[in-house]
């Protein structure tokens, strides 16, 4: 029997930002959460390694910015596993260790339109359902249409929360550190400070731990 219900944000936070964090909450309140937790993807299996932040950076930047919040925590599940982040493995993992719990994987519209191309993806909802987190003006009809011709099961186990927050975006950020202009408010402090002590986004070759 399932006692509680388990957010689990994924994305690759490069960098974390407050949309993701109240994109969190949200999905917390929502969908009455117990816990939500952080896992910046290690090597994401779509996408070419050279253009992301070393895992162990993006893992401290989520750190500092969750550290207030007794309700989030973070794991590094992802970065400390060898070879691509497929999501599936993941997610055997975290039932195994979470088995009273119902996990919602929490991410943002355009990874969650692609799921069904993910690796093992029917096995995928059998373990979770997912909470897309929209930014606003996101229309997921087309989407959901989608899935109710191909995947009529699935439809019940993907829902939407729309973030006004999400306006902000992890590229926006790297953009305007790249090019001098102010990332204050956009991210908690200690990200801030975490970014220029690092000296992170400043050219387009990635700092490594
Ligand atoms: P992404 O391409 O970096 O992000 C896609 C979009 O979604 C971006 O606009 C991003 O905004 C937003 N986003 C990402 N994560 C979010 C979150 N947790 N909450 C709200 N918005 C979010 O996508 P990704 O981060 O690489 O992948 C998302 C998740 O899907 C990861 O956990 C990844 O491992 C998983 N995934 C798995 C597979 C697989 O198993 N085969 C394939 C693809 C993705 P920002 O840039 O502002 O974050």
């Amino acid at each position: 029997m399932k006692i509680g219900k388990l957010g689990i944000m994924g994305g690759t936070f490069d960098p974390i930002h407050y949309g993701h964090l109240v994109a969190a909450e949200m999905a917390r309140s929502e969908f009455n959460l117990s816990k939500v937790l952080f896992i910046p993807t290690g090597i994401p299996p779509h996408k070419n390694r050279s253009d992301i932040s070393a895992g162990e950076l993006r893992l401290e930047m989520v750190k500092r910015a969750i550290q207030d919040n007794p309700d989030f925590t973070c794991s590094a599940l992802e970065i400390e596993r060898q070879g691509p982040s497929y999501t599936v493995d993941t997610l055997r993992i975290l039932s195994r260790d979470w088995p009273e719990h119902e996990l919602f994987f929490i991410t943002g519209t355009d990874a969650l339109r692609e799921i069904f191309s993910w690796r093992e993806a029917e096995e995928i909802l059998t373990l979770i359902q997912f909470i897309g987190a929209a930014r606003p003006g996101f229309d997921a009809s087309d989407f959901l249409e989608q899935v109710q011709q191909e995947h009529p099961d699935s439809l019940e186990k993907i829902h939407y929360l729309e973030v006004p927050a999400l306006a902000i975006s992890s590229t926006d950020i790297r953009y305007r550190v790249k090019h001098c202009q102010p990332i204050r408010y956009l991210l908690p402090e200690p990200v801030r400070l975490f970014i220029q002590e690092h000296n992170l986004y400043r050219s387009s070759a990635k700092s490594k731990m």
